[in-house]
């Protein structure tokens, strides 16, 4: 009986049309095999998309490359979020190849060490400012890059996290970068909408990756989320890319302006 289930189940997964065919996509932010944007390049490439993948500059050119040709990617560009030329480069080389991008995801944040451990009063003014112009303001700078190739509409999805709007213990200065990085995902899903072009947020659950472990005490709040969630675990990096498919297929069509919670649930308790 078992093995008839599966047999079953595998008939219907060489049938089933596999969800980003022919679409061409953009993932902004591998660092390594544990970045969330990683378990998103691999579900987009299990889905059938065609797959451009970002550096942000020397020191992970060969690593993203490498991660690159595992993934079956495309290609490895270069692209410091922060630096308009690069940004622009970046348009340029899709528009000489002839690429209408479909789907793009953001997944870059950035905040100085010091200020996800000192008290939030503390925060400099440069951290603050460049904490905001990595993690919230570079949702902007790459929509208006990507604008002159997504000629068909689309998809542009970034990362957010509930420390938006909660205190989360030593979020701080990137709790503050986040609620902007909410607050643009409306406007510019207020404003690309006629395009056709959806804007939407993955808020997920803490997962333990580089950045993550520059937040003090962060082991902490892997085991608060799991013992308080209701699905009493942490979030799998694989949810999150499944939920970065759909928004980027043709199921997710009417969302937009949208934080979707991928979180075990979490976001919904009190105490
Ligand atoms: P990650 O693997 O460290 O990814 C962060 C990425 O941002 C890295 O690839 C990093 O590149 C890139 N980046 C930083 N500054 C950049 C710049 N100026 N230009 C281009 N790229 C730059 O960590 P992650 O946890 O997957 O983070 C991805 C996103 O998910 C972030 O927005 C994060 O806030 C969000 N998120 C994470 C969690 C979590 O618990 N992990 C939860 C909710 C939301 P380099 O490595 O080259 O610096």
């Amino acid at each position: 009986m078992y093995a008839k289930a599966s047999a079953l189940s595998r008939y219907n997964e060489n049938l089933m049309p596999r969800l980003l065919e022919g679409k061409s996509a953009l993932v902004l932010g591998v660092a390594n095999r544990w970045s969330l944007a990683y378990a998103i390049a691999q579900a987009f490439i299990r889905e059938g998309a065609e797959l451009t993948l970002t550096y942000q500059g020397e020191r992970q050119k060969q690593t993203v490359e490498d991660l690159a040709a595992e993934l079956k990617a495309h290609q490895a560009i270069g692209c410091d979020v922060t630096q308009d030329d690069q940004l622009t480069a970046l348009t340029n080389a899709l528009k000489q190849q002839g690429t209408v991008l479909n789907a793009v995801v953001h997944s870059i944040a950035f905040a100085n060490r010091e200020d996800l451990s000192r008290p939030f009063v503390e925060t400099s003014r440069s951290g603050y400012a460049l904490a905001q112009d990595v993690s919230a303001y570079s949702l902007v700078a790459v929509a208006r890059a990507v604008a002159p190739v997504m000629t068909s509409g689309g998809s542009l999805t970034t990362l957010t996290y509930l420390g938006s709007n909660r205190v989360i213990p030593n979020y701080n200065v990137m709790g503050v970068a986040k609620a902007a990085l909410e607050s643009t995902v409306r406007y510019l899903a207020s404003e690309l909408g006629p395009k056709q072009v959806r804007v939407n947020a993955i808020s997920a659950g803490p997962v333990k990756t580089a950045s993550a472990r520059g937040i003090k005490d962060f082991s902490s709040i892997l085991d608060f989320v799991a013992q308080r969630a209701p699905l009493r675990r942490n979030t799998d990096p694989l949810e999150v890319a499944d939920t970065a498919v759909f928004l980027a297929s043709r199921l997710g069509r009417g969302v937009t302006g949208n934080i979707l919670y991928v979180d075990s649930g979490f976001q919904i308790m009190g105490l």
